[in-house]
This record gives C-alpha cells, structure tokens and sequence, in this order.
C-alpha cells in the first residue's frame, strides 16, 4: 500500500485529490495548519473522512515538516497548502510570499534529508505567466507574474526545479488553469458567481457585483484535474506539465450563462471598479498535449457542462 501526505486537504483539491487516492488503495495523511469542526467537512461531503488521516502541521515551520515527513515515511507528498487567492495577495502580499515559498523549500528539504526517494508534486499555477506575449501557453511560455501569488508560486516552480536539476530529486510542478467545483471557496469568481446568482433567483439578495468581466480564462472541472496530479507521480521521469482546457471564455458569458439558466435579467448585475485589481490579464489559455501525450492526460469537457454540474450541486444543496 503506497503513503501520501496532501498539504492543504482542507481545500477543494486536497479533498477531491484524496477522494481518487482512496479509490486506488493509498493510505492517506492530510494536513492542515490547524485543526477545527470545518477541516473535515469537503472530505465529509465526499464520504471519505474516515479514510483520511488528519494531522496539524505547518510546512512554513521546518521542524513541523521534517516531523510529519519522519513519522509518515511517505511515498508520494501532493503539496497543495497555499495562500491560493489573487485578491487577497494584494492584501498581504508578504504573508502569501512567506508561506507559498518557505513551505515548499521546507518540503523539499526535508525529503533530502529523510528520505530522497520521496516523491513530490508541487501545486504550481498559470498565473504565474502572466503577462504572456503568445497564446496558447505552453510549459516553454515564459514567466512573468502579474501578482505577488503569481511571484510566490513563479518562486516556488523554480524552487522544484533547482531541486530536480541539483540533487536529482522526483519532483514536478503540475501547472494547473482555474478549476472549479462545488467544493470551491466562495471568495472564487464562479463559485461566486453560482452562489449569489442563485441567492437572487430565491429574492435573497438584490444585485451581483463583479470586477472585470471582460477578460477571457482557461476553466475546467477540479475532479479531472486531480487525476493528472496523481499521474505525474507516476511517471518513470519528473516533468513540469500544464494542465488546462485549452480553450478561454469571457467571465461576462459564465454570468449571462448562469442568469439565464435562472431566469434573471442582466440588469441585476453591476460592474463595480472597486472590485478591478491593479493589474489584470486579458486572456490566458493553455496547451494541454504534453499533458496528453507524456502522462497521459485526457480533456474535453466544456466549461458550459461544469457550470451546469455546479449549478445543480450548489442549488441541491443551498440553504434558505
Ligand atoms: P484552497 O481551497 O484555498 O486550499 C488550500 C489550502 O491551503 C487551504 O485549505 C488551507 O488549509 C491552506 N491555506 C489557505 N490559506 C493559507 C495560508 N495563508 N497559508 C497557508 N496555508 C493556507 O486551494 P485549492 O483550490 O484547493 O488549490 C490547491 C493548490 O493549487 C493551491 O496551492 C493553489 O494555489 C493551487 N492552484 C489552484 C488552482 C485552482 O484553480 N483551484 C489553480 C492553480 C493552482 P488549512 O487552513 O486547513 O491549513
């Protein structure tokens, strides 16, 4: 039976990530920085909070992360624990740097020095490009971050990779695109977008504000992104790999998709400028074949079919 140590369980991709490593028989340690009523609810959701081992641990404390790695000897560590907003970067942008870079230099740290063998999956994301000069992105595209998440995580892909190219570590950045389900936070834009879209239909809430609509991103569904995590580790070599749908859409067409599914009319949404950030991207999509012909990795669901699935789990399960 194969050990895994996900960091970040209590998150959308921790959660739906272990649900697939119980289906394939893993023995599975989760962490969270600390442990509450709420740190278990996604993996209750998914029925497998029994099959996870929850420990508190912080990976931004060096001796907390030797500590886990030592008692667990695992095989496989998925680190997903972030600060993974945008937004709030802005707001704390020193906090988001500390933590999204320290973990991950703790991490592979520490499976030098217990056990090199371990093998690391790194949750890197395409904000980190940015500022792309040619579309699609592919993993030759150039970085230039745009956020201070974008340069915690643009720090933290190199940061694995020196470590493959120095001490000869198996360790792999999955590039991932925006995913999304119903186990997103609420502060994400569709799941925003779901949640208030529907609070208005039931006469809950007046208007839906919203930043920049007019720009174009690469969506695709959390489930199916998980797996080519799980994929990566079990390739014979570490690759770097974008996973994303290969196409982008308009965030305006999402909420006139959803508004119209509901019946509501487009005067309910207002364009407030407060809710712009200070820079933003106009269109970002990605090239899956190295995804598709290295790992093995197959996509082709429409972002429309995914919002029909969240609108039916978030509308199953909202409560008046
Ligand atoms: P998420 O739901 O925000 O979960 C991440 C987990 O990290 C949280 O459950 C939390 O666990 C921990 N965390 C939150 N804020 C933190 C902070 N300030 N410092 C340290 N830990 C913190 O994120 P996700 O959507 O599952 O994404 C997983 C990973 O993939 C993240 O690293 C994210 O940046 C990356 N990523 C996500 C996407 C996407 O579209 N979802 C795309 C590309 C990359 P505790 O509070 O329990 O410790």
């Amino acid at each position: 039976m194969k050990t895994a140590i996900i960091t970040g369980i209590t998150g959308q991709d921790g959660s739906y990530l272990a649900k697939l490593l119980v289906s394939k028989g893993y023995k599975i340690i989760g962490t969270t920085r600390s442990y509450n009523q709420a740190s278990n609810e996604k993996l209750k959701y998914l029925g497998i909070e029994k099959e996870v081992k929850i420990e508190e641990s912080d990976m931004s404390d060096v001796f907390s992360t030797i500590k886990i790695i030592t008692k667990y000897q695992p095989d496989e560590i998925y680190n997903l624990a972030a600060q993974s907003s945008v937004g709030l970067s802005f707001e704390q942008p020193i906090g988001t740097l500390q933590y999204n870079i320290t973990s991950v230099l703790n991490i592979l740290e520490a499976i030098r020095m217990v056990n090199p063998k371990i093998k690391f999956y790194q949750a890197s994301s395409s904000e980190m490009y940015g500022k792309v000069k040619k579309l699609p992105i592919t993993e030759d595209t150039a970085l230039h971050p745009l956020s201070p998440y974008a340069i915690s995580k643009a720090t933290a892909f190199w940061t694995v990779v020196n470590y493959r190219e120095s001490y000869n570590l198996f360790a792999c950045n999955g590039i991932l695109f925006n995913h999304e389900s119903y186990l997103r936070s609420n502060n994400f834009f569709v799941k925003k977008i779901i949640r208030e879209s529907i609070a208005i239909s039931k006469n809950k809430q007046e208007i839906l504000k919203v930043g920049n609509i007019d720009i174009k991103r690469d969506f695709g569904f959390t489930p199916n992104y998980v797996e080519a995590m799980w994929l990566l580790l079990q390739h014979p070599t570490a690759e770097d790999i974008t996973i994303c749908s290969g196409k982008s859409i308009y965030l305006r067409d999402i909420i006139y998709y959803v508004f119209e599914k509901l019946n509501i009319p487009k005067s309910k949404m207002m364009v407030d400028e407060k809710l712009f950030r200070p820079v933003d991207i106009e269109d970002m999509f990605g090239d899956n074949s190295k995804a598709k012909n290295v790992i093995g990795w197959n996509y082709d669901l429409d972002f429309f079919a995914v919002l029909d699935i969240m609108l039916a789990e978030e509308l199953k399960n909202f409560k008046d």
